[in-house]
């Protein structure tokens, strides 16, 4: 480990730019006369008041959220949804048409989008056809242009745990690169967060979410944990109050009940059983894939026309059939027991067109 070096790794120009400095940086007390950021000093118009800027470093979050997590809180950034520092992290370190980063297909699709847009160059390395690592192919990829390694476990779309000692393995590789391991689902796995390990891996950043287990989606507020280092180069480059008060203030409303992720995390996975098990008995269902996350990847006899016919019943589930190694397959999250009876009483009636 002792090789890596952030400071290889980082784009030179953020290196030594300077950050912009917000009043609230400037000055960090809480008690005053603020006559400094130019706000409104009569309040808002409606009778809860969101005249004053918020948090730059949402430090009351993260000092909740770090026992939570089991890190500290200087190891972590907030973002406007995972989008955020998956976009951060790539211009961060990837010189456009120079640099490069590695995804696993089929996995999530931000990754590719935010490298394109910074016109990052993207080496595709297929998951096996269990969805495990090729992690040969990985490394004899990685070369030293690679700054980015992306593994999302338990992966999206295909739901399964990613195996522990092939993660370490590009971990233990990658001495001059980032490896970014995308948790999102990681609640509703059996599986420990890599979020302990950080203090041994300085090459690691991991991914989590309050989109999924916590049912925050709306207020878009993704999570990124990593050496302190790292963060402090991702609170440079980022907008200064990246997360709004209003977000802030639902999110603390939110985070102390830690039982209501816990229930979520049981009910979801008791219907997650049920529907698999429903699904079994039909005969247009030819496989469903082990999951570790609230969805399952299903693969059918010509699953086009069953999601079209899904569709024609105002039922939405997502098409995964056109993606590599998800041929015939759709997607379906794990509704309420009521949601998950209604597919399956629609995909009982459903008639194969020849
Ligand atoms: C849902 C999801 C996220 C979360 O995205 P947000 O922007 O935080 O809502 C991140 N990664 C994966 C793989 C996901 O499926």
């Amino acid at each position: 480990m002792s090789t890596f070096n952030l400071q290889n790794i980082v784009r030179k120009h953020i290196l030594s730019l300077a950050p912009y400095s917000s009043a609230r940086d400037e000055y960090t007390g809480k008690e005053g006369i603020f006559l400094d950021a130019n706000e409104n000093p009569l309040g808002s118009a409606t009778p809860e008041n969101w005249n004053r800027y918020p948090d730059p470093y949402q430090w009351e979050i993260k000092k909740k959220l770090a026992p939570i997590k089991g890190c500290r809180p200087s190891q972590i950034f907030l973002g406007n949804g995972s989008d955020e520092p998956i976009d951060l992290i790539i211009r961060l370190t990837c010189e456009p048409q120079e640099d490069n980063i590695i995804i696993l297909p089929p996995t999530y699709g931000m990754y590719e989008v935010s490298a394109s847009v910074n016109n990052v160059e993207i080496q595709k390395i297929n998951l096996t056809a269990d969805y495990q690592l090729d992690t040969d192919k990985i490394l004899a990829s990685i070369n030293l242009k690679t700054k980015l390694v992306f593994i999302c476990s338990p992966n999206n779309p295909t739901g399964n745990i990613i195996h522990r000692a092939s993660i370490l393995k590009i971990i233990e590789n990658l001495q001059h690169g980032i490896v970014i391991i995308d948790e999102a689902y990681n609640d509703f796995a059996d599986e420990p967060s890599f979020i302990s390990e950080l203090d041994s891996f300085p090459n690691v950043m991991v991914l989590q979410t309050f989109s999924k287990a916590w049912g925050l989606a709306s207020l878009r507020l993704g999570m990124a944990f990593a050496g302190e280092e790292l963060i402090k180069l991702l609170n440079k480059i980022k907008y200064p109050y990246n997360i709004n008060g209003l977000t802030q203030k639902a999110l603390l409303e939110n985070i102390d009940n830690l039982d209501f992720v816990k229930n979520t995390v049981q009910t979801l996975t008791q219907n997650k059983e049920k529907l698999s098990n429903d699904l079994d008995k039909l005969e247009i269902v030819t496989k469903i894939f082990p999951s570790d996350a609230n969805y399952l990847l299903v693969k059918f006899t010509k699953a086009k026309q069953v999601f079209d016919y899904l569709i024609e019943h105002k039922t939405i589930v997502r098409d995964r059939s056109k993606v590599v190694l998800c041929e015939d397959s759709l997607r379906i999250s794990v509704g309420t027991e009521v949601e998950n009876e209604q597919l399956i009483s629609l995909l009982n009636t459903y008639k194969p067109l020849n």
